[in-house]
């Protein structure tokens, strides 16, 4: 069964975050962006973080317009440009007509953000090919969805130098499951391998048309998608084991990679995956020498 969150330990352990100030840094001005899954969680503090380095921002999100207007309006306090998008990733004509809206919007679109995931967690002799199916279609089917419209847009624009010097960037939100297997989550470990090779194929493809594609790999991200694993003492201690930096990460630390994966600052950087994880890939079993 699942633990009952303890608001009590939640509120000492995670105070609430203070907004930061709209940075005067704006080294992605004049790039148009698509964040997917943007109304909460990781890709909500990415969307952020974009528009608040001067990106303009189409908040993508499938359920709760209230959530994605509020990030939309954080990106306009810091004078970027926002507008929200109801698109499912895993429909083709959902993606197409949401690329249509950006290009109307914004004229075209610089930095795609594949974010949307889902988990849908069972022991594996009781997996349904639903819930198989569903996490497949979105974290994986989405974001092949979703890139592929990109490639379309950059390759049709090419590059323009006074903007940035790649005709356009992509940031697959993987995790740390690409490489780490996951007991109880092989739809989700599936999926995220797939992106892993999914992206370094479109990189190596791509490439020559000056368009770059990586991965960031978060670790254990305190958002929504992942209450259980630290909304009590017991289960935070043990998440804990898993990480040798000791504490769990946040959003905004996934929003600053994004920003400068998605910046000239890394024009080098193509088919890489950036874990942001506390350390959480290097075997933490061997932390006192195994
Ligand atoms: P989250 O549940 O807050 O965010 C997922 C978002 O995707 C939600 O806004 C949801 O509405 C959206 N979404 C779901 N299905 C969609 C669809 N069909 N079309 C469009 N949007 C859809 O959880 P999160 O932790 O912010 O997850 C974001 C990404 O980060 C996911 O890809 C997840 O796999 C990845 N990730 C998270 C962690 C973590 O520790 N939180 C670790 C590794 C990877």
């Amino acid at each position: 069964m699942t633990p009952v969150p303890d608001q009590d330990f939640i509120k000492q352990t995670f105070p609430e975050p203070v907004m930061p100030a709209c940075s005067i840094v704006k080294t992605l001005r004049g790039q148009k962006a698509i964040v997917t899954g943007a109304s909460s969680g990781i890709g909500k503090a990415i969307a952020i973080a974009l528009g608040h380095a001067g990106a303009d921002v189409l908040v993508n999100y499938v359920s709760g317009p209230d959530d994605a207007e509020a990030v939309a309006a954080e990106i306009r306090r810091c004078g970027a440009q926002a507008i929200i998008h109801r698109a499912d990733v895993s429909k083709e004509d959902e993606v197409a007509a949401m690329f249509a809206r950006a290009r109307e919007a914004f004229g075209t679109v610089d930095i795609l953000v594949n974010n949307a995931g889902i988990q849908k967690d069972a022991p594996f002799d009781q997996l349904s090919l639903v819930q198989w199916q569903r996490v497949l279609d979105v974290n994986l089917t989405g974001q092949f969805l979703c890139a592929r419209e990109a490639v379309r847009e950059f390759k049709r624009r090419g590059v323009r130098k006074e903007i940035s010097c790649a005709a356009g960037k992509i940031i697959c939100v993987s995790s740390v499951h690409e490489v780490i297997p996951w007991a109880g989550h092989v739809n989700y470990a599936a999926s995220k391998g797939g992106v892993m090779l999914m992206m370094k194929s479109i990189a190596q493809e791509v490439a020559p048309w000056r368009i770059r594609v990586n991965s960031i790999g978060p670790g254990a991200i305190r958002t929504p998608i992942n209450t259980e694993a630290w909304g009590t003492r017991e289960a935070y201690d043990g998440l804990l084991k898993l990480i040798p930096y000791k504490r769990i990460g946040e959003a905004e630390e996934i929003g600053r990679a994004a920003v400068w994966l998605a910046s000239d600052d890394s024009d080098y950087i193509n088919g890489t995956t950036l874990f942001v994880d506390g350390g959480m890939t290097l075997y933490p079993g061997f932390e006192t020498g195994g």
